[in-house]
């Protein structure tokens, strides 16, 4: 059989093919990417299913529009206007299956083979499978501590044909890193003189355990503005609910197009269940729970780390989400080091599918949300004694 050089093309996914290794019940984990499973409101989801299927019977079972479940969509946009004063409407939300299709979606409705995507270097390993399927051309910008480097920004802006800028605002993947509230301010400014989409993902923006919320860097201000989040973090990731905001009705015509074309709508028990969930709990006091949990562990892993790793290793210091990232200064290659660390019974993921256009690497991502403080410090003491 011949396969399309589209798929043949697009890197299958490495963590997957790493978390096989890294799964027997003896590794200490830093691998992974899984919310913590204690954060999922397993009892209140129970109740919501149950009430869901006896209000309303067999609509939970029918066919549905391709937008999304109305109420729902009317909840998130709600939200946006309350807590970030922006201008949206149930009309600008689109319900997808995760905002992991978001992405593809996008892709489909914007890109032509050899058209230019921007994006984070190192960027969202799931991002790139992802757009890699419309057959784009990357332009890596380096991602610095507060944001994206501004002159690469506008030397890849100048590249033909470029369509959209991707951009995780808010406790990167892989990295934990935030955009400075200056540098967003910069970015915007740059993208207004360009006619190209700014895509912010943003599905660990809630998940915040210090510092301030920050402004968006173009929703609610640039044209051509695409907002995606996810219940996935902060809820559920099984139930598969994530969401795509615009105020661009042709854009979002499209994408609707794109989505009918690819499944017909997002499973319809999943939103009246979350639906339900959303209307009847107290949501706020339910991400305060999983703020403090992930806010214990990566204090322990940070603690660990600068008890344990030498002085050639930097770290990011994350204000919120489920990730670190460090850096062997030495320039090591974190593919041998992820070779001697399973000798250990300890993982990560080694930088490379972050990069569109680097292997052999020196960083590494560090996930602090599915293990005990115990457990992390105990991890991080063997990974520094191989470093
Ligand atoms: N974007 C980013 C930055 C992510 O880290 C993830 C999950 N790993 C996703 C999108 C996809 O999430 P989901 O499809 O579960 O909403």
């Amino acid at each position: 059989m011949e396969f399309s050089e589209k798929i043949l093309n697009t890197p299958s996914s490495f963590i997957r093919n790493i978390l096989k290794v890294t799964e027997s019940e003896d590794v200490i984990s830093f691998a992974g990417g899984l919310p913590n499973p204690i954060s999922f409101p397993v009892e209140a989801l129970k109740a919501s299913a149950n009430k869901a299927i006896s209000e309303n019977g067999s609509r939970l079972f029918q066919y549905s529009g391709t937008q999304g479940y109305a109420p729902l969509r009317e909840y998130i946009a709600a939200k946006y206007r309350r807590v970030h004063g922006l201008d949206v409407h149930a009309d600008d939300v689109l319900i997808t299956t995760g905002s992991q299709q978001a992405l593809e979606l996008i892709g489909k409705v914007l890109i032509n083979k050899g058209d230019g995507i921007v994006i984070e270097e190192p960027g969202y390993l799931g991002a790139i499978q992802a757009f890699t399927l419309s057959e784009p051309t990357f332009y890596g910008v380096t991602l610095e501590n507060d944001g994206l480097n501004l002159e690469e920004l506008e030397n890849a802006l100048q590249q033909p044909n470029v369509k959209f800028v991707y951009t995780v605002p808010n406790f990167q993947n892989p990295t934990g890193l935030t955009y400075s509230k200056e540098k967003r301010q910069q970015i915007f400014e740059i993208l207004s003189k360009y006619d190209v989409a700014l895509i912010e993902d943003d599905p660990y923006g809630e998940l915040r355990f210090q510092g301030e919320p920050l402004p968006y860097i173009g929703a609610g201000k640039l044209e051509n503005s695409i907002l995606l989040g996810s219940f996935s973090k902060t809820v559920t990731p099984g139930m598969r609910l994530g969401f795509i905001i615009t105020k661009n009705k042709e854009l979002m015509q499209h994408i609707e197009t794109a989505k009918q074309a690819t499944d017909l709508h997002t499973n319809i028990f999943s939103q009246y269940v979350i639906y339900d969930y959303l209307a009847n709990n107290d949501y706020t006091e339910h991400v305060q729970k999983i703020i403090a949990l992930y806010k214990n562990q990566a204090d322990a892993m940070l603690n660990a780390m600068e008890e344990f790793f030498p002085a050639h290793v930097d770290y990011t210091r994350p204000d919120g989400g489920m990730f670190i990232w460090a850096t062997m200064n030495n320039g090591t290659s974190s593919l041998d080091v992820f070779h001697k660390a399973m000798e250990q019974k300890v993982a990560f993921v080694p930088g490379d599918p972050f990069y569109t256009s680097k292997t052999g690497v020196n960083t590494m991502r560090l996930n602090y949300t599915n293990a005990t403080p115990e457990v992390i410090r105990e991890g991080i003491k063997r990974l520094g004694s191989i470093l």
